[in-house]
């Protein structure tokens, strides 16, 4: 009977341990799921497919993995955003110049609806210093043919 009691104290722990592990992915922003909702597009959290501090897309779903810093999950957001709309626009032709270009136009279209929705973050912040960083990820001899 003693014995019984004890096992399912170690169960319990062991229940709570998950329960903690779920809390620490944060539920993405009502604010980015409304404004996602506007172009028809979807958000959602995605810790096993995405890497920690990366989003991506695919048609008008986004996803977005698990961020240190809520302006840079926002500013992701807006760069994948920015993609699902490029896509739109490039269509006619089917492509765009380069991948440096998709991913140049992906921030800058996701930057203006951003700052169409109030997010504007300084130039030589943390934010766009972060997102500058991802741009330059693109700068490569393959990715400008
Ligand atoms: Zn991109």
């Amino acid at each position: 009977m003693v014995h019984k009691e004890k096992t399912w104290y170690v169960i319990g722990l062991y229940f709570i341990r998950i329960g903690i592990e779920i809390e620490r992915v944060a539920d993405i922003p009502e604010a980015l799921i409304s404004i996602a909702s506007k172009y028809k597009a979807s958000v959602q959290r995605d810790v096993e497919h995405c890497e920690d501090n990366h989003g991506t897309c695919a048609g008008r779903d986004i996803w977005l993995g698990r961020f240190d810093d809520p302006g840079i999950e926002t500013v992701a957001f807006f760069h994948e955003l920015g993609h699902v709309l490029s896509s739109e626009i490039v269509c006619k032709r089917g492509r765009t110049m380069t991948k440096l270009s998709s991913e140049g136009l992906a921030w800058e279209l996701g930057l203006g609806i951003a700052f169409e929705h109030g997010y504007e973050w300084d130039r030589d912040g943390p934010v766009m210093i972060w997102a500058r960083e991802q741009l330059k990820t693109y700068c490569s001899y393959k990715n400008c043919r």
